[in-house]
This record gives C-alpha cells, structure tokens and sequence, in this order.
C-alpha cells in the first residue's frame, strides 16, 4: 500500500525503546512527527494492518507487514517510520531518546543528544 506524507515533520528522532525495538526488528526505530492530517493513505487502504484502536495505534502493511506510521498524541499526531518514506525528508532525526532502554548490543556512534526517556512531554517517543 502507499501513503503520502508532507514534507513538513515537526520533528524526527531516533527511538530506542523496546516496542520500537521489536515491531521494526531493530535497534531503533527512526521515525518523524506531523500532524495526522498531513497523512493519507493513497492506495490499498483495506491492506492497512492496524494494531491498537482509533486514537493509538501501529499501521502495518497487511501485504508486506511493514510498519509505516503509529498514530500518537491522542490521535492528532503520526509517527512515520522513515524507512518507509521513498523520497528523501527535509528533516532529520535531531536525538536518540528512551536510550534508557537502548539493546545492549547495539553502540550509538553518533553526535546526537541522548535522552533516557522522553525529549519533552510533547514529544512523546514511539
Ligand atoms: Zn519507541
């Protein structure tokens, strides 16, 4: 299935925490924030997979199983995962948070802040 995204995230980070970590099979999940409304999905909407309910929830591809966007923020803002983004975003992740839970086995060997938790309240992780 395919969705269409504006390019104008509020922000991108680097999440570590455990959920992250196992629905994207991963160390961390880079993903970027934008208001819900940015989002539509633009072809095979019943393909969508959704794990949770309206307001919170993982959207996989129910073809593929991969995870596109989490529905966050009581549902007014998506988390896209950017693995999935074909095109190159403007932004880039800006810090790596819940760094509390980061796997052992993995090393962050880059600049960015680390925070263990959250960045702020605002911007919840995941
Ligand atoms: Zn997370």
């Amino acid at each position: 299935m395919r969705y269409e995204v504006a390019d104008q995230f509020d922000y991108a980070l680097n999440c570590h925490c455990s959920n992250c970590r196992r629905t994207t099979g991963s160390a961390f999940k880079p993903f970027a924030g934008i208001a819900r409304d940015k989002l539509r999905v633009t072809r095979g909407g019943d393909h969508l997979m959704i794990y949770g309910d309206e307001l919170a929830h993982n959207a996989h591809c129910r073809v593929c199983g991969s995870l596109l966007y989490s529905v966050v923020r009581q549902g007014a803002f998506v988390h896209v995962a950017m693995g999935t983004l074909t095109e190159d975003p403007s932004i880039r992740p800006s810090a790596h948070i819940f760094v509390g839970s980061k796997a052992t086995w993995f090393e962050i060997a880059d600049g960015l802040p680390q925070y263990v938790g959250h960045v702020t309240e605002r911007e919840p992780g995941g």
